[in-house]
Formats: structure tokens, sequence, C-alpha cells
């Protein structure tokens, strides 16, 4: 339902927390957030409002790049479980994602076949484990060969934790924009998440994939990574 992911300077979490309930307005029924700090990604999520969420972080939670969801269950209950993100086994990679994957039963079917222990209900978590099992060489890659074999709509952030620099997003059928800030970039689901720091900003089109770390964005199509070259403009808001 509601996505944002923040890589600069600033502790990651206090920021996404923010900017997620600026969508609240939207509806949810769970909400979690991912920070990708000096010993990997953490993961904290559960059912029921950002502000419990915020009141039941770990301490120690530290991480200047994070990504953070709120979820309106498509597939799977609403419980802490199903809540994004979502990781792979190893815990090196975290996805959120809105939208429907149609193909999740039979991709999770394959991937059961394949060895892996699928512990949500959801359709979004064949994402994780579908980017950590790729052998491509860049992150941009591993999401490629997952988007690859997906079918359904899509507006999804992903964290590495081989690739700590930056967060890739991708868009199909589901909104996402970058905000480009000073030494800091935001991605969101909806610009009112993030319209308090900035107003330059990208949107992505269908299709289209960015690459976002501090110093910047880029833009590629996901399907073969050939470069969409998008800049980022300002946007007027009352
Ligand atoms: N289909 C996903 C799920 O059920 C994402 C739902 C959403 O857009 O929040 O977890």
């Amino acid at each position: 339902c509601g996505i944002v992911g923040y890589i600069g300077r600033q502790d990651a979490a206090p920021v996404v927390l923010e900017g997620l309930t600026r969508l609240e307005h939207r509806g949810y029924d769970s909400a979690g957030v991912a920070v990708l700090g000096t010993r990997g990604i953490r993961v904290a999520k559960q059912a029921g409002r950002v502000r419990e969420l915020t009141e039941v972080l770990p301490k120690r939670f530290a991480g200047t790049t994070g990504i953070g969801h709120t979820r309106w269950a498509t597939h799977g209950p609403a419980n802490d479980v199903n809540a994004h993100p979502h990781t792979d086994e190893s815990g090196r990679v975290a996805v959120v994602h809105n939208g429907i994957i149609d193909n999740a039963a039979a991709l999770r079917a394959e991937l059961g076949d394949a060895g892996v222990t699928l512990v949500s209900d959801t359709d979004t978590e064949v994402l994780a484990h579908l980017v950590a099992r790729s052998d491509a060489d860049t992150l941009e890659g591993k999401v490629r060969d997952a988007l690859a074999v997906v079918v359904g709509t899509y507006g999804l952030a992903v964290l590495h934790a081989d690739f700590p620099d930056r967060i890739v997003a991708a868009r199909n059928g589901s909104p996402l924009v970058v905000g480009v800030g000073d030494k800091e970039m935001y991605v969101a689901s909806d610009l009112a998440a993030i319209v308090r720091h900035t107003t330059t900003v990208a949107m992505l089109d269908d299709g289209e994939m960015a690459t976002v770390t501090s110093a910047g964005f880029t833009t590629v199509r996901h399907s073969d990574l050939a470069s969409t070259g998008k800049t980022a403009t300002q946007v007027d808001v009352d």
C-alpha cells in the first residue's frame, strides 16, 4: 500500500516511519521497516499501526539506508509474518512491495521445489528469494532477473547487504517517486510521504527501475537495463 525509502546521512528508520505516517490515510493493516547498517539488514515489522511499530522498535536500529511499508493485505492475512519488508533466507535481501504478483503460487511452488523455505503467505516474499538467487553481478541485474519471471503489478524497493550504497526501486502499475535531497535521497509510493524533505522529484514510469544512492539516482528499463535517462524536476505543492 505505502512505500518509503531513505538513503543519506541521517538514521533511516525515523525518516521512513515519519513518511509512512503521512500515507496512513490510505489505510493499511501492518507496517514494517528494514535498515541497512554496518552489520547488515535488520527488520522490524508487525500488524497494526506505524505508531505501535515505532514504540517497539529495537534500540539499536541504526543504519543510514532504509525502506518501509504499510501493507494492505491481498495475499495472506494481516499478521506479523506477512508484514513487509520480506527477506530471503540469508537475511541479506529485503523487499517492500505494493501490488499483486499474479503468478505467485507457481513461483512459490518452484522455489519450494528448489529447497527454499517460504515463511509467509504473501505473494511478495517470492521477490526476496528471486533476487537472492540470481547470479547477476549487480543488484540491478538481480532485480532484472527476478522481475523477468514475475507477472503482475508492483511498485517495489529492494535493499541488499552486498550492495550497501543503494536502494533499487522498480515500477509496473503501482506508482513510485524518487526524491532528491542534499546528499540524501528518497523513494516513495506517493509524493505526500517525502514532500516535507524535497520537491525535486522524478516519477518512475511502468517498466522503469531506479538506482538510488545518497549522491543521486539513475534510471533504466528493468527488462534490459538500458538507460532511460530520467532527470528530476521541481514540483509545485501547496
Ligand atoms: N500483495 C502484497 C501483500 O499482500 C502487497 C499488498 C500491498 O500493496 O500493500 O502483501
